[in-house]
């Protein structure tokens, strides 16, 4: 694997924190590429006066800078090896759509992390554009909880996962980059042996919508003093730890049906939630016993609060967060879409997406099936003219 360029698509939080942890461990070319709004004249003209990007890692800091920044795909896609999308997932579609006239052959193209369904959009776009052989993988999630502090001079980088998997398309890929990007990030990169798995694996979309529900449902209207805005995760109460863990049952019920319909694929990495947690999560969580626990003794998630709008001199939910527009289109309902595939009953997560998709304006689930108004803008196999099991495992 021979990476000389690499090119980061963003400029957000996760686009941030990505740079310096790469400069310090790659001496080739690193390329931003930023169509978004006037981000591109915004960090051209605040990195050149500071001179590097600096990411706080506890006592430690590093540095880094790009050597080309641009809003133009054709200035900083056509010489990458490798492109990354730190993106929130509404953005892949559109960021791969402006790079691909610019693709070389051999590129490898990764979302971090992927979400669910990447894999049926990337592909769909590289084939429409005649670039089948560009290779794309997709990370299980963002390795780092970060956040900017200054745009284009100061990212804090809160905490680090012990271990973080990808997958890749096609698979021969997979245990060399995972190697190439565990040098890359200075963090342990497992392969996973199909993207499949990354979908079903997506934590994100049950922690996410599933504590927004149990927090918010039927309490859409409170106003909250500063100091009354829920914690996140110290804040999951027994009923929703059984609420998120029905969740994650009915998608390992999911990964079940669909081993049972087919043997040789290998979903052994789709775990239930509390494991999931101890894996990723092991030296941080101080009580182990229940999901509760794990939720509420988890030093990484300490102090972390609900996502709120300001109102007046209150707080009210807000719905418009990622926690929702992100996890909702691009996790739960593309589950909700491989399950209908499958032909498995999911009670729980119809309820959490009907519920959600309101509070977002949307809807997905129309008469128990995805024939909601908005199902267009959901990442799901069926709007990319897959519509049945053995053309979702071949990924
Ligand atoms: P962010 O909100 O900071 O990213 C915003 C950036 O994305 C923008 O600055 C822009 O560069 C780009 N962008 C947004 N909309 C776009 C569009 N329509 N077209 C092109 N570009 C667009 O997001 P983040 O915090 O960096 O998170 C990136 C991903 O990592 C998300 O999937 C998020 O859920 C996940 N994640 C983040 C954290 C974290 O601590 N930041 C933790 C876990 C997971």
């Amino acid at each position: 694997m021979k990476i000389e360029t690499i090119t980061i698509c963003g400029g957000g939080n996760a686009a941030h924190a990505i740079l310096p942890i790469i400069r310090n461990n790659f001496s080739g070319k690193i390329n931003l590429f930023l169509p978004y709004g006037n981000e591109a004249t915004h960090f051209k003209k605040i990195i050149d006066e500071k001179r590097f990007l600096t990411a706080t890692i506890g006592e430690k800091e590093i540095y880094g800078r790009p050597d080309k920044v641009s809003k133009f795909a054709k200035d900083v896609c056509k010489e990458a090896d490798l492109i990354l999308m730190p993106l929130p997932a509404f953005a892949h579609e559109q960021t791969l759509l402006q790079i691909v006239p610019f693709l070389k052959e051999e590129t490898i193209i990764g979302a971090i992390p992927a979400r669910s369904g990447f894999e049926y959009a990337a592909l769909k776009i590289l084939k429409d554009n005649k670039k089948e052989k560009v290779k794309i993988f997709g990370m299980q999630t963002l390795p780092w909880a970060c956040r900017i502090k200054e745009y284009a001079s100061k990212v804090d980088i809160l905490g680090k996962k012990r271990s973080v998997r990808i997958a890749a398309f096609p698979y021969k890929i997979t245990t060399e980059l995972a190697t190439f990007l565990t040098q890359l990030l200075d963090l342990k990169i497992e392969p996973l042996p199909n993207m499949l798995t990354l979908s079903l694996a997506n934590v994100g979309q049950i922690i996410h919508p599933g504590i927004m529900y149990g927090l918010f449902k039927g309490k859409e209207e409170v106003k909250y003093r500063r100091e009354e805005i829920p914690l996140f995760y110290q804040g999951v109460t027994k009923e929703i730890s059984e609420t998120l863990k029905v969740m994650s049952d009915e998608i390992l019920r999911l990964t079940k049906r669909i081993k049972t319909l087919n043997h040789d694929v290998d979903l052994e990495h789709v775990m239930g939630l509390k494991d999931w947690l101890l894996y990723s999560y092991e030296d941080s969580i101080i009580d182990k016993k229940t999901l509760q626990t794990c939720f509420n003794t988890n030093s990484a998630y300490q102090g972390l609060r609900a996502p709120v709008k300001k109102e007046n001199d209150y707080f009210l939910p807000n719905f418009q967060a990622r926690y929702l527009t992100e996890d909702i289109p691009f996790g739960l309902v593309v589950t909700k879409a491989i399950a209908q595939i499958a032909k498995v009953d999911m009670p729980i997560i119809d309820e959490v997406i009907l519920t959600t998709s309101k509070w977002i304006g949307k809807e997905y689930i129309k008469g128990g099936s995805l024939e909601g108004k908005d199902i267009r803008d959901a990442r799901i196999p069926q709007n990319y003219n897959i519509n049945n099991l053995e053309e979702i495992i071949i990924y």
